[in-house]
């Protein structure tokens, strides 16, 4: 998900479709990183990822709402860098094959590009 006040707030589909992964150096316990460690796990020895929420895996675990409706990051001030450059342009609504390809996996038409 790139921008809150776009599309991508009745949306979500990249948010349920897609492992975030973030470099560890990335954590907000690390010196200079953001991300709240508790919504991570390891993933390998250098990175880590966003967690599942416990009652549908394969949605991020910070992400508020009904997919396709109305969604809400709940961290997007410090969400990982993988989500702040996911489709830059779904602000301006359109997509990229990523984004076209978690919406359709969610029943939503794709944006499609330029
Ligand atoms: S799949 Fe595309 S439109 Fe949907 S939230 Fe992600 S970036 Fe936005
Ligand atoms: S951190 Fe936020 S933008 Fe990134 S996948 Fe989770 S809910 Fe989506």
């Amino acid at each position: 998900m790139d921008t809150e006040p776009s599309v991508c707030c009745s949306c979500g589909a990249c948010c349920t479709t897609f492992r975030i992964t973030l470099p560890r150096v990335d954590l907000a316990s690390r010196p200079g990183g953001w991300v709240p460690d508790h919504l991570t796990e390891p993933y390998t020895p250098t990175t880590a990822c966003m967690r599942d929420n416990p009652d549908v895996p394969g949605r991020c675990i910070a992400l508020e709402g009904a997919i396709g409706t109305q969604v809400r990051c709940t961290i997007y001030a410090q969400r990982p860098a993988a989500c702040r450059d996911f489709a830059p342009l779904s602000a301006l609504g359109m997509g990229d094959d990523a984004c076209d390809e978690a919406r359709r996996r969610h029943g939503l038409r794709p944006l499609g590009g330029l």
